[in-house]
Formats: C-alpha cells, structure tokens, sequence
C-alpha cells in the first residue's frame, strides 16, 4: 500500500484517504496555486498504526522518500544547520474535529539549526522566537505537558521586562525562554527536548495518529455521529514564515460573506505574526481590506485566489494564508461551514449570480437546516441575561418556573404555568416530568443522553450536560457559581445553542415558519426591517418551489382534526395520508364506546350505541371532508387495542373489592370487571386492534364506513369534491382484507344508491405495517386500491419491540454502544425494515403495476428515510403538519 502522496499527486475527491486538510492542499497545488510543498500521510497509515500500535515500517521509508522530494525542491534539507528546511506537522480527518491534536510548527529547529536560521534570515530574535514556539507547541501537543507552564513563563518574561505585546522581547530576551522552555521539558518528561529533526517529525506524526482516540476526540465523534474508524491524515508542510517582520504577516478569510452569501472583503490580517495567533486572538487583527494598504500586490493576488478558488469550488470557501516577505502563500482552504441561514441565503445568492444551477442549489440545504429555521425562537432583541451554557440538544426556545420533579412540573401545568424541567440528568421517571414541561434542562450527559434522546422523540427544547449548574432537588435550589435559583425563578432555554438565561424571555415565531403558514407576503412583513431575515425568506421560497417542481414523491400529511388539516393544506400538503379516528372514540364518547364492547352481541342496545357514534362520526368527517375539498383523505379505520377504551383493570379490580368488602357493590361493576378480565390482554400492541377488532365487533367498521360515505354524500349534494379513502389497519391476511372489503363495497353501493350520488371514487385499501403484509403483498394487492406502509408499526413489528417501553429506556444505551446511530423510529432501518418496504412495494407492483403506494408514519418527515424511499418508488410520504415543508425540500433534493 502506498501511504503517502506528495501534495502533487491527490485532489479534492480523496478527502477519505487524504483527509479534509490534505485533500484541499493537494488541489490547490493542483490549480497552481502558491501552497509550500509537502505531502499527506494517509488515514489508512493511521488506521494500520492503531491497529498494530506501531508505525508500519514502509511508512518511514516512504516519509523518507517523500522528505527528500520536498528537499530537493526546496534546496534545503530538514533542520540543516546552516540554512534548514523547516516543516509543520498539521493533523487533518475527513471531518474537521475540534479535539484532536493541532499543529505542530517549526519542526526542524534545534540549537544548532536555529543559528542558521538566524544567519540565513538576518533576523535572530525571528529564529529564537520559532524556536521557543515550536519547544511550546511539541511540549505541549506531542509530549502532553500542561500549556500553562509554557505560557506562565512567557508571561513572566514580559511582566520582567515590563511589556506587554510578545513582539517586544528581544533576540536575547527568547533565547533565554528557549532555555526556560527546554527546562520545563526536562522536568516534566525526564527527557531533554529532542535535538534531531527527523525524531521530531516522526514524534510528531505518531502524536497526530494518537490523538485520533483521545477522550476529547471520542466525546466528539459520538455527538457528532463521525464513525470511530475513519483515522486522521497527517500532513508535512515546508514552513512559510509570518513572523518575519512588518513585510510579512498571516490571516484568514472568507470567499464572501459567510452569513448572507453577498460578495465582498471579508477575513482577518495580522501583521509579523504566526499562524496561530490570529485563531488565538492574542492581538487584535486587522481587516483585510486594510492589506490593500500594507502590500497592495499581495492584496490582488489573494483576491484573484479567493475568486479563482471560488469558481472552482463553485461554492463559499474559507482560507488560510500567509505572507513571508512580500510572497503570499496559501496554506488551508475549504468549502465553508454555514449556519442554516447562511446555507439558504448564500445557495440563492450563488444561484442569482449563475454561479451553479437550481438543482444543485437545491442540493446545498438540507431538511434539517429548514427545520431549525422552524423552530420558534427567542426575541432576537429581546434583553437577556446569558447564565450558563450546556448542549444544544433539542431545538425550539422554552421559557418557565423551575421545575425540579414530575410533581412539580405536572402540578404546575394542571395550572397552566409554565415550567422547565431542571434535572442532574433524566431517566424513564421522569417522563410525566418531561412531557408537563416546556422545555428540559440537565447538568449530566451529551446529545444521546436519555434526556435528549427522548426530547427530540417528543418535539421538547433540551439542553444537555450544562456542567455549571449544581442541582439540589431536596434543598429546592440550583446553583451556578454565585448565583442561586430556586423554583420561584424564571429560566429560558435555547436549544438551538444551548444557552441559558435568566428570567423570562420573549419568545416568536420564526419569520420562515410565517412565510410556510401565510405566504411569502406574510413572511417579509414578518422579517420587517431586517434584510438578512428578509433574504432568508425569499431564499426559502425560491429553493423549495424548485423542489416542488422537481419531486416525483407527493407530500400528504398525517391530521386528524379540521384545524390540523388547514395547517397541513397551508404547509404545502397534497392531501391527508393518515387521518386517525381514535380521538372520535374517546373523551366524552367513551361511554358510547364501553357500552357498544359490553353490551351482547347483535343486542339492541349494542346497536343503539352504534348508532350514536355513527352519527358523531359523520359530523366529524364532514368537517374533515370540507376542508380537504378536492384532496385525498385516507381515513384509517379504529385501530388502537381494545384495552384503551375499557376501565382499567387494577381500578376496576380495587373497587369490587372494596364494595365486597363494605356491602356497597355495585353489581355493573362486577359484571364490567368479568368483561375486562376476560379481554384483558398480556401484550395489547399485539392483540386485539386493528382489523382484528373489526372483525370481532361486528358492526364497528361498518359505522365507520357509513359514516364515511354519508358525509361524502352530502357533500357531494352541495357540489363539494370529497375524495375519502378506507384503510384497514394491522391486515395480516388477505381474508382478513377481502372480509372488510366486501363489507364496504356494499356499504358505498348502498349509500350511493340511497342519496343519488355517485361514490365510485371512494377506495379501499390496506395498511402495510406488519411483515407478514409485506410479503404477502402481491395477494393483498388482489383486494386493494391502495397500500400505506405503516413503517412505526412495522418498526415494532420486525425488531420486535414496543416502542413506548423502549425509546426513552435502553435506546440510549444502544446508541451509546453503536447498536444503532440513531433510533430506529427516527430514521428508518435500512437494512431491516427498510428491505420489507421495498420488497413489499415489489410485490404490490407485480400483481398491480399502477397500485397507489404511500408511507405514513414518523419517517415520512425525515430527511434520510425520504430519500429512501424515494429511490424504492413509492408514490407519496406522509408526515405530521410541520414536517411537510421538510419533506417537500427532502423530496425535491431526492430527484436532483
Ligand atoms: P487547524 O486545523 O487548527 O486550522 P492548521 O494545520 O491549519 O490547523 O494550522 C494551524 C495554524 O498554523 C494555521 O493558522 C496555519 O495557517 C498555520 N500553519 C500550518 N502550517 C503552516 C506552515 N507550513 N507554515 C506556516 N504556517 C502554518
Ligand atoms: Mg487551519
Ligand atoms: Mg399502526
């Protein structure tokens, strides 16, 4: 295996092998842009070193290889005394990751070579000045010494000397914090700093390759969902110097204005200064416009570079670079980070100035990024006193009382205040806890902690592991340096960046949110004066009328109520894919419902009760049918299991005892109580539901289907366009299907004939949510219209587990232990559920070519689970009403 490539043999398309880093230099050396030569030790070096916990030999062999080519160009040799090469060693993963170890700069120097270095630039206190820099850096990144002994010492030179900015040591001054610094590692180590160039370089890329396991670095990648076995590049890079004086310098900049995409000068120039110390912010820097002053050739070359770079990369970059003399050099760029804003705003700019295309603008935002600008935020201008910081784990903006437990929180809410959970961390009690509150707030845990885990499950603001905080739920107090809170106080919670204020904090909808409800004219005059919000807006609008024009999958939406439903026709849904009736059977109804279950087969009061709720039911689904005029509605016949509508049975069981016991029974009770045993269930989400209790009751559907047809009658009668569709739920068999079929073909028949109205529209179709449906699809098609894959349902069905009593449970635990890297009910599981989805679309396909097929559920809204099934062909995806914007964008980068 070859494990290293010079700076002239990759590009920017091997960022796996080359890293991020190393993959960008390469490129640029490609474009012939000034990059100091060098090369890249490969991320499968890394990966063999951490295997064998050894360097691999062939290894320093090609280092050697590769050393003298960059020696030959140079005219120079690696810390030769007399005039040396210096290098830096720069670590560089895929992916950009705080945590690992940084850069190295300066290898090369020793006590000899620092004399060369001096003579060969004239500048001794330049030399002794790289010098203690590199002795810092090594000290402090290769051999782990504790920074602030280097720095401590630095400072107590200046406080010496009585200045304050380092530029003002002297020669002499550094040559005797070379020998502090040099003493500091002995002590420390045991070891003197090691004088040999090439040992310094071969420690210095051992250290890189270690570091990619670092605590800090694990932490890291588990948040960031960045896989542990990628390995980091390491790159040897020939030293450009900044420090030489007032011609020289370094700095940072963006192709354009990282926030609203317009072009324009933007970056930071510090004069005699290395690299680090613009990121360290030990001096204040200069705007780069004002280089065009100092060093008006460099300041047109750098310009031709960012705007060369930028086509190129056909996208915002940022870079690095630095100036040794009056010579620029370029020594980092990449394709810019963005916040979600930045993302809509700089795609539509890039696209108004042609630069790329719709399409690919498109591509350059994702779902999620809509998403965040979804949430309700805090008053931008509202006043606010920032108390503590924590992790972003859950976005969205939640202002209330402390609430330091469940009965807090839900006694709290039973008054209608309002309250944000504050715990050292949360656990499956604290779930009533969670759900009263707005918003919830830990000390303990990262972004798969229980708490945050099972926040974004539900839609809650978090912010997680906000490690100031000290929480004594006993004493009623939360502590955070001086300050002391009790549940008197007001906190606000941002979970967008995981910042905690004190006291109350307005909080508004987002402009965007606005424009998706209301329209773009609505939307604007949300953003009012403020022009970056207004280009957000209008950013928004143009890239998602793009994806609506490019899409193949229609977006329905998941709405049981006419309020629900205006929302979703509002959010741009086509139709309702899962309109739920449970709701109509609960509440006040129940009774009704109690009554229909216990009551005798075929009785007249069983058939009283029907009757009743028919007659609801049909007032629910004209509300319904109106608002969704000339769009499809799925209606999914009742499907929870039987036990949620009956007393439950330890209550049930208690009060016949107690009236046994006191000669107060009430003989309905006991006669309920033998009921409920009789249907009690061990395991309800696999009983009793679904179609099963429309075949063991009779009646049921048919009310259901009736009720269904009659509102679409008299709509129809009024000249409206309803377009009802049946779906049976939990269809396991295509007997099961034929039976509830024949049952409504009869009922739409009868209706029609009755009212004079033609119903040949309403269809029949099945649910496909367990996996015996799934492959048996090709039968069920023989009896369906349609089919709607139920991938929650068929998530539970085909792991085999029950998502209310695992989510908040052990799925932490899972996803700590890379199980999975995300829940299964998020995201769906490819592989798994994701094979039954697309085989039963196969079959459904092979018996019926043109059969409808939908998704509803959870996954119809997220970003991964679209493009999935995208690719497998599905007709539409349905979601929950704030998600079909989501899904919209989702299935418009899916086509492109
Ligand atoms: P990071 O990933 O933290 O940006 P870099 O490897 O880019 O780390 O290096 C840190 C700093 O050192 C940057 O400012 C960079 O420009 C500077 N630097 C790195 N290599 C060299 C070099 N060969 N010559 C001069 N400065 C360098
Ligand atoms: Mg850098
Ligand atoms: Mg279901």
């Amino acid at each position: 295996v070859k494990y290293v490539y010079d700076f002239s043999e990759g590009d920017k398309s091997m960022k796996d092998l080359l890293g991020g880093k190393g993959a960008n230099l390469a490129e640029m050396t490609k474009l012939g842009l000034p990059v100091p030569p060098g090369f890249t030790i490969t991320t499968e070096a890394c990966r063999a070193y951490l295997k064998e916990s050894t360097v691999p030999e062939s290894l320093a062999t090609e280092v050697t290889t590769a050393l003298r080519g960059v020696e030959d160009q140079m005219g120079r040799h690696l810390g030769d005394p007399s005039d040396p090469l210096l290098v830096s060693v720069r670590s560089g993963a895929k992916f950009s990751m705080p945590g690992m170890m940084e850069t190295v700069l300066n290898i090369g120097l020793n006590d000899e070579s620092v004399l060369g270095l001096a003579a060969v630039s004239g500048n001794e206190r330049f030399a002794w000045d790289s010098y203690r820099r590199l002795i810092q850096m090594f000290g402090k990144t290769v051999l782990d010494i504790d920074g602030d002994l280097f720095s401590d010492a630095l400072d107590a030179l200046k406080a010496e000397r009585g200045v304050t900015g380092d530029t003002e040591l002297t020669a002499e001054d550094l040559k005797g914090l070379v020998d502090t610094f040099k003493g500091i590692v002995k002590e420390q180590t045991g070891k003197d700093f090691p004088q040999d160039p090439r040992t310094q370089m071969d420690m210095g890329i051992e250290a890189v390759f270690r570091s990619w396991n670092t605590e800090r670095a694990r932490i890291y990648r588990r948040r960031e969902r960045i896989p542990h076995d990628l390995g980091t590049a390491v790159n040897i890079c020939t030293m450009v110097f900044g420090n030489m004086g007032d011609n020289s310098g370094t700095g940072v900049c963006f192709t354009r204005d990282p926030s609203s995409g317009h072009s324009g000068v933007y970056g930071d120039y510090l004069e005699n200064a290395q690299g680090e110390d613009v990121v360290a912010g030990i001096r204040n820097t200069l705007p780069l416009s004002a280089l065009k002053e100092i060093n008006k050739p460099v300041y047109d070359e750098l310009r031709a570079i960012m705007r060369k770079l930028e086509t190129h990369y056909r996208d915002m970059c940022d870079i690095e670079f630095t100036v040794e003399r009056g010579k620029l050099w370029m020594l980092q760029t990449r394709v810019g980070k963005r916040t979600a804003a930045a993302a809509f705003r700089i795609a539509t700019q890039l696209l108004g100035e042609k630069l790329i295309t719709r399409d690919e603008a498109l591509g350059r935002v994702t779902g999620d990024q809509l998403t965040q600008l979804m949430f309700p935020q805090f008053d931008a201008k509202a006043e606010k006193e920032l108390i503590a910081r924590g992790m972003a784990a859950s976005p969205g903006a939640a202002v209330g009382k402390i609430a330091f437990n469940n009965a807090q929180a839900v006694e709290a809410a039973e008054k209608g205040i309002k309250t944000v959970l504050v715990r050292r961390e949360t656990n499956p009690d604290d779930l009533p806890g969670m759900v009263a509150a707005e918003g919830v707030l830990t000390a303990r845990g990262g972004k798969t902690s229980h708490a945050a885990v099972v926040a974004r499950g539900m839609g809650k603001t978090c912010v997680c592991g906000a490690e100031s905080l000290v929480i004594d739920e006993a004493a009623g107090t939360v502590t955070i340096g001086d300050l002391v809170l009790t549940s008197e106080d007001t906190i606000a919670i941002d979970g967008q960046t995981g910042e905690i204020f004190r006291g109350e904090v307005p909080v508004a909808d987002s402009p965007v949110t606005t424009y998706l409800a209301d329209g773009l004219e609505a939307g604007i005059a949300a953003a009012g004066e403020d022009q970056g919000t207004r280009e957000l807006v209008e950013a928004v609008d143009k890239l998602l009328a793009h994806a609506d024009k490019v899409r193949r999958l229609r977006v329905r939406a998941n709405a049981d109520t006419p309020l629900d439903s205006k929302r979703a026709i509002a959010f741009g849904a086509e139709g309702i894919g899962l309109c739920r009736t449970e709701h109509m059977f609960l509440g006040e109804r129940r009774p009704l419902v109690e009554r229909a279950i216990l009551s005798a087969p075929e009785s007249d009061e069983r058939q009283a009760a029907f009757n009743e709720l028919e007659k609801l039911q049909k007032q629910d689904f004209l509300e319904m049918l109106e608002v969704m005029d000339g769009k499809a509605m799925t209606v999914r016949l009742i499907d929870p299991p039987l036990h949620e509508f009956m007393p439950a049975l330890i209550e049930l069981e208690t009060k016949v005892a107690v009236g046994k016991a006191t000669g107060t029974l009430d003989p309905a009770d006991e006669a309920m109580l033998v009921e409920v045993r009789r249907m009690h269930e061990q395991n309800p989400m696999l009983g009793l539901r679904g179609v099963r209790l429309g075949i063991y009751l009779p009646g049921l559907f048919a009310l259901q289907m009736r009720a269904l047809c009659e509102a679409a009658a008299d709509l129809v009668a009024r000249g409206l366009n309803p377009r009802p569709e049946i779906m049976v739920p939990l269809v396991g068999s295509v007997r099961e299907l034929q039976l509830v079929r024949e049952e409504g073909e009869g009922i739409i028949a009868s209706v029609a004939a009755a009212r004079g109205v033609d119903l040949s529209g309403v269809s029949i179709g099945a649910m496909i949510e367990l996996p015996r449906a799934a492959m048996t699809a090709e039968d069920l098609a023989e009896e369906a219209d349609f089919f709607s894959f139920g991938t929650n349902d068929l998530t539970q069905t085909v792991w085999g587990f029950s998502r209310d009593d695992v989510e908040g449970v052990f799925f932490p635990q899972y996803i700590e232990a890379g199980i999975f890297g995300v829940s299964p009910f998020e995201s769906i599981d490819v592989h798994g559920v994701g094979t039954l989805v697309s085989e039963g679309v196969r079959r459904a396909r092979s018996t019926k070519p043109n059969i409808k097929l939908g998704v509803c559920g959870e996954h119809g809204g997220d970003p991964a689970s679209i493009h999935f099934f995208h690719n497998v062909g599905v007709d539409y995806v349905s979601c929950s009403p704030f998600r079909v914007p989501v899904a919209r964008l989702e299935a418009g980068r899916a086509a492109v």
